[in-house]
């Protein structure tokens, strides 16, 4: 265990001075939570008081805090090579990364495309798929059909992808391309109604982007793989490009190694990030069919894909994400998410009589309670109450959710369920 940190004091005074945070209104926020150190689904604040994790750092750090094989292979690549650019130049971990991760998502995707976050890779999606139709011949499908409650990022090609009616990037909303954001359909009627909008549109629109399974952060709410199969489907039938945006459901997090592979389907275009890297370092891709590769072939150099971030494939973050991955073939992951389903359904069962409860829902190692109503006031209340009782939860909007460390004991899921309930009973 870490000793406290005496100085934290000083180093938080210019934290407030000179640190801008996420997502903060800043004025009236309370003071963020001086963390020291990390270990398994431990964090240690620097008064010495540990928190049970139920977040994960965004459910980036699927194998637990500082794990020993992950941080191995970084150090052991620091010394080797930190980083080169990317453009003229080839290294064994990314090579090795891109050929990995070619075999462990939906066959066919063939190619990968490397960048840094999440947010970039969607942006690189949305770049592939609008030149593959330009290559091809038909430039006017520069649009795409996007879905309510989904969230993509926060750039503005990502931005305007998410919810329209969320407020969170409404002031953006006249300098963001403009998407068709519709309902995810659900029965007959809607999905009638989609293939009638995509017939109709399809001349416009480049393609269908959609967070597979579960949409995260737009609000934490599932479809079947029944509905991510008919949606695929009629995309398909009008021959427009089917863009799977796995940056939160991808490595496991929904039970299956991507959310796609339940549902039997392989999108054109793949995004991933967040846990890539097992949680330690900044890391995400795109993936693409060889079909949509091949449209950028050509004798002219127009066609080709101009994109490149700076620490493109970074050999730290490829040497990252390749130790995760071995931790995924030697480690029963997909048997703890299991476990993990299994005990969230049935500690968060009795949040469903609960008064002020609207929802509960388990898939994977996902945990969801959303609330009737939830104010400011109230989340903020919430998010207090869980930290008085030693868990890491952070409410949003009306959800309640845990997406925790894949290998969290059972004792520590517990307490993190626990906690909910008894806040909520209170
Ligand atoms: C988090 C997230 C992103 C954005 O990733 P960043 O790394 O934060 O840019 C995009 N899509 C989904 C589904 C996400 O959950």
């Amino acid at each position: 265990m870490t000793k406290k940190d005496s100085n934290s004091q000083d180093w938080l005074n210019h934290y407030q001075h000179h640190i801008w945070p996420p997502y903060t209104q800043v004025k009236t926020a309370p003071a963020p939570l001086p963390v020291i150190a990390t270990n398994g689904s431990t964090l240690t604040l620097a008064d010495g008081r540990t928190l049970v994790d139920g977040i994960a750092s965004w459910w980036t750090a699927c194998h637990g805090y500082n794990h020993p094989h992950i941080t191995n292979a970084v150090e052991a690549q620091l010394k080797k090579m930190p980083h080169v650019m990317f453009a003229g130049l080839a290294h064994e971990p990314a090579a090795q990364l891109a050929a990995r991760l070619t075999k462990i998502t939906p066959a066919g995707l063939k190619r990968v495309f490397f960048s840094d976050s999440g947010s970039v890779a969607v942006e690189v999606a949305m770049k592939m798929a609008v030149q593959y139709w330009v290559n091809k011949g038909t430039p006017k499908r520069d649009r795409f059909i996007t879905f309510r409650h989904g969230y993509h990022g926060d750039t503005m090609g990502a931005m305007s992808l998410c919810d329209t009616e969320d407020g969170m990037h409404a002031i953006f909303k006249h300098y963001m391309p403009m998407q068709y954001n519709i309902a995810v359909p659900s029965d007959e009627y809607s999905f009638a109604e989609f293939d009638e909008l995509l017939g109709a549109m399809k001349k416009n629109i480049a393609g269908v982007v959609i967070e597979p399974l579960v949409q995260g952060a737009g609000g934490m709410k599932f479809h079947t793989a029944d509905i991510l199969a008919e949606i695929y489907r009629i995309t398909k039938k009008h021959e427009l490009l089917f863009i799977a945006d796995e940056v939160f459901t991808g490595f496991a997090r929904t039970g299956h190694m991507f959310a796609c592979q339940e549902a039997g389907i392989t999108p054109d275009i793949l995004c991933i990030g967040k846990a890539l890297t097992g949680g330690a370092l900044s890391l995400a891709a795109t993936l693409a069919t060889e079909e949509i590769f091949n449209a950028f072939l050509s004798d002219k150099h127009e066609a080709a894909l101009m994109h490149g971030p700076t620490y493109m494939a970074n050999p730290l973050a490829c040497a990252a994400a390749n130790a995760s991955l071995d931790l995924f073939e030697k480690e029963p992951r997909l048997k703890q998410v299991e476990a993990i389903e299994q005990q969230l359904s049935e500690a968060l069962e009795p949040c469903r009589k609960m008064d002020n409860v609207y929802d509960v829902r388990v898939k994977g190692a996902i945990g969801v309670v959303q609330l009737e109503k939830a104010d400011r006031a109230l989340v903020l209340h919430l998010r207090k109450k869980f930290l008085e009782q030693g868990v890491w939860l952070r409410p949003f909007g009306d959800v309640m959710y845990l997406t925790p460390a894949l290998t969290i004991t059972e004792k520590d899921l517990r307490m993190l369920t626990d906690s909910i309930i008894r806040t909520l009973k209170d």
